[in-house]
């Protein structure tokens, strides 16, 4: 396997390929998720879903093709997307009288339809999701990362003023922050995006920005605010209470299968996979050793185990393939299985079996007593959940820099990092607002602002490019 600090990109794609995640198909862009690359997408989109069920929302399904005069009435909308739509442009061996595109999002289809269904005051708010999956032609795809199909979710709203659209829109980058840290173990800023950075066609967007073990930022979630800009393309109104038409206003939100993407370059490691137990397709691995197949009452009290392990609703999979004890290890490593159990005749003699965690050295001991393994197994579950964040965690503060104020700072930190092949991370700086010292940070150092953090460390004074008063502090990094 390709070493993880030497070519991160390379360690990636070999590492989800060997896991079985993955597999490329002849489509450029387009990859299969093979069954447990699927699985990991079913436990994030079940904590997902659960939790916008719990805030009121519910799921519907929109059609894929969009027709090409829809994304003519929202101008702004049109020159974001317009450069990666594919197109359908004939049908039954006829050619079509008007194009239809393969969604890149649904604002346009959902617009359509919400001018319809939204009448009186009565009829609001409309709190939908959509699990779907969406196109976007990219030249440089990365598995899970950025694909020109991926899956994802995307929720649309529309309130009947803008408190209400606010409060949404910070509800759902809410619990955005609250999935990636406590199920994925990711620790996220959430903020701002600046305005060269807006969704196309939003009034606001806001971000959660996850820093990768290459010191490379992923955008793991945003909430737009889109104000009244789609109502009033697509005619969204309704008869208020003092008897008037209004438009409404209208929030959209998404998280997609780069999430998947995200816990890999997070938490994964030489040996390959750390999943999370919370997404973990196999969380407890069990493993015969020594020469177990002579000794029947050895698989006997792995079933057992099995069984009792299955009871508690914890994934298990038993590995009596003929396969050697070592070989087996580091499979199961590779995938990321957080706990193994292994069982030979001498720990069997001794009434211990060994455990051990996918992100710690060594192995433990523990009585072989089925109760007191199933409860010592719980228990590592959650600890280990809580260790992969707390990790995650000290990385990210280790390489978030306060310290660059200019320019010339970023650049001797840049060049600093290099000559000790250390990665250069992120920096918080000062912004005057100009879009075009925005983009003049980003030609000279790749670095580009993630967002503007709700609560950075320390509020910055002077514009990292031109020395003005600062208006915002704001995450510089480089980024997927
Ligand atoms: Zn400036």
């Amino acid at each position: 396997m390709t070493n993880q600090k030497n070519d991160f990109t390379s360690w990636y794609i070999d590492t989800i390929q060997k896991a079985d995640l993955m597999d490329y198909t002849p489509v450029r862009g387009c990859i299969a998720f093979k069954p447990d690359g699927f699985e990991i997408w079913e436990h994030i989109q079940g904590e997902m879903d659960r939790r916008f069920k719990e805030t009121g929302h519910r799921n519907a399904y929109f059609p894929m093709l969009i027709p090409e005069n829809f994304f003519q009435k929202e101008k702004d909308h049109i020159e974001g997307f317009s450069p990666e739509l594919p197109w359908v442009t004939e049908a039954a061996g006829e050619k079509l009288e008007e194009r239809l595109a393969l969604r890149p999002t649904s604002e346009t289809m959902i617009g359509h339809l919400y001018s319809d269904w939204i009448k009186s005051y009565r009829d609001l708010p409309v709190l939908i999701n959509q699990w779907a999956n969406v196109f976007r032609w990219e030249k440089k795809t990365l598995p899970f990362i950025r694909t020109s199909e991926f899956l994802w979710q995307e929720g649309h709203t529309a309130h009947a003023d803008e408190t209400e659209a606010r409060e949404e829109t910070m509800r759902m980058l809410q619990i955005y922050k609250e999935v990636v840290e406590d199920f994925l173990a990711i620790p996220v800023y959430d903020g701002e995006k600046t305005p060269s950075e807006r969704f196309a066609g939003a009034v606001d967007t806001f971000s959660i920005e996850a820093m990768m073990k290459d010191g490379k930022a992923v955008q793991a979630g945003t909430s737009h605010y889109l104000g009244t800009k789609f109502a009033e393309a697509f005619d969204i109104k309704y008869l208020n209470k003092e008897n008037k038409h209004v438009y409404a206003h209208t929030t959209s939100w998404g998280t997609s299968t780069r999430l998947i993407g995200s816990v890999i370059m997070v938490h994964g490691d030489e040996q390959g996979l750390v999943l999370p137990p919370t997404i973990a397709p196999t969380q407890v691995i069990l493993i015969p050793v020594g020469p177990w197949k002579k000794r029947p009452e050895i698989i006997e009290k792995l079933d057992e185990i099995f069984a009792a392990l299955k009871a508690k609703g914890i994934r298990v999979r038993l590995d009596d393939s003929d396969q050697s004890p070592g070989y087996k290890f580091n499979e199961w490593e590779l995938k990321g299985v957080p706990v193994r159990l292994e069982l030979g005749p001498r720990d069997f003699d001794n009434a211990q079996i060994l455990m051990k965690a996918r992100d710690e050295a060594d192995k433990v001991t523990l009585e072989l007593d089925i109760d007191a393994v199933v409860a010592t197994v719980e228990t590592e579950l959650t600890t280990m959940q809580k260790r992969l964040y707390d990790k995650a965690k000290a990385f990210r503060e280790e390489h978030s820099h306060t310290d660059v104020d200019t320019l010339e700072q970023l650049h001797q930190h840049i060049t600093e990092k290099q000559a000790m092949e250390e990665i250069p991370g992120w920096v918080l700086a000062g912004w005057c607002g100009d879009d075009a010292c925005e983009e003049h940070v980003k030609q000279e150092t790749k670095f580009t602002t993630r967002n503007m953090p709700f609560n950075p460390p320390t509020e910055k004074k002077v514009c990292i490019n031109c020395g003005k008063e600062a208006k915002h502090t704001v995450w510089f990094g480089r980024a997927y």
